[in-house]
């Protein structure tokens, strides 16, 4: 009896934890829906294909709106063009750059994508075109193929391996005892730092967002797991515009243009070149980070 109850019971399991990583899934894009700090406007319509001009004009932004985080910030960026954004902690760069993502609207100013007005346009057709690679990274309970379609569940298999390949997760995939249908925990215990940062770029490799927003990871990682994010990164924008917030300065001396974050506002901008060459706050802060790596 038991040969017969013991695979039935299996399937049960199994059938539980499918369910229950659907049900996280749900959960979680619901929550994305309604991020609170933004609604959808009434008569909104959705974002044409955009080539990724941005233009963020004279945008003043505080969580507490009696205390800007950014005052005046005016910023234009071409469509391909990759900008790192570096200054002090507590800044404002990750600030300006969910702004730019919409993940909040400024106080006062407009930010636009191809001249569309970021208020204007619906939140999921803005967000198919603008891919998001928050600092921390997320994994929900269910599969790994789920964990990378999340930004878009109808990809198909096709899209979802080229994204594993693109990312250099091959390894882990075949590491793992169903490939890509194993399921992942939500705290992710199975899998390192370094691979849960890959999954995050590989989303944005599936969902193939025209405009990229990248809040660089501040943890540290080992030698070889650096070398294939920033590979995995370096891959993920030709042909992108992008808004990196950049805590290693590695990343932003690739960038095609840096911008300096402080004080709430912009205090320098230029190629890395420029910079160093001007002699400001940007070539100081990479003269003493330059000092302390060997990178
Ligand atoms: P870091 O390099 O440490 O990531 P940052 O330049 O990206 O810093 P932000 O994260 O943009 O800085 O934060 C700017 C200011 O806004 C800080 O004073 C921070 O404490 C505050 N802040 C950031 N997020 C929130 C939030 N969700 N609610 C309230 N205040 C916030």
């Amino acid at each position: 009896l038991n040969a017969f109850f013991q695979p039935v019971q299996q399937l049960v399991q199994l059938y539980t934890n499918y369910q229950q990583a659907r049900a996280a899934l749900g959960k979680l894009r619901g929550l994305l829906r309604t991020a609170p700090a933004v609604k959808e406007k009434p008569g909104a319509v959705p974002l044409p294909q955009v080539r990724g001009g941005l233009s963020v004009r004279d945008i003043t932004f505080g969580y507490d709106r009696k205390r800007p985080v950014l005052r005046n910030v005016c910023l234009e960026i071409a469509p391909g063009e990759t900008i790192a954004c570096v200054g002090p902690t507590g800044a404002g760069k990750s600030t300006l750059a969910k702004l730019v993502a919409r993940l909040y609207d400024p106080d006062t100013g407009t930010i636009l994508i191809d001249g569309h007005d970021l208020r204007d346009v619906t939140l999921e057709s803005l967000h198919r075109q603008v891919g998001v690679v928050p600092q921390e990274p997320f994994l929900f309970a269910g599969t790994l193929r789920d964990n990378i379609a999340f930004a878009r569940p109808d990809a198909p298999l096709s899209a979802v391996e080229a994204a594993v390949d693109a990312v250099g997760l091959r390894d882990l995939v075949d590491r793992s005892p169903d490939g890509l249908n194993t399921i992942l925990h939500e705290r992710g215990q199975s899998v390192s730092s370094g691979e849960r940062q890959l999954i995050a770029l590989a989303r944005v490799f599936v969902a193939e967002p025209r405009v990229v927003v990248l809040d660089e990871a501040t943890s540290s990682l080992d030698l070889r797991s650096e070398l294939q994010v920033e590979a995995a990164i370096q891959r993920l924008l030709e042909g992108r515009t992008a808004i990196l917030v950049a805590h290693r300065l590695s990343t932003a001396r690739r960038a095609d243009r840096v911008i300096v974050v402080d004080d709430g506002g912009i205090l320098e901008q230029g190629t890395h070149d420029a910079l160093l060459t001007a002699g400001g706050t940007y070539a100081t802060m990479y003269a003493t980070w330059e000092s302390h790596t060997t990178t």
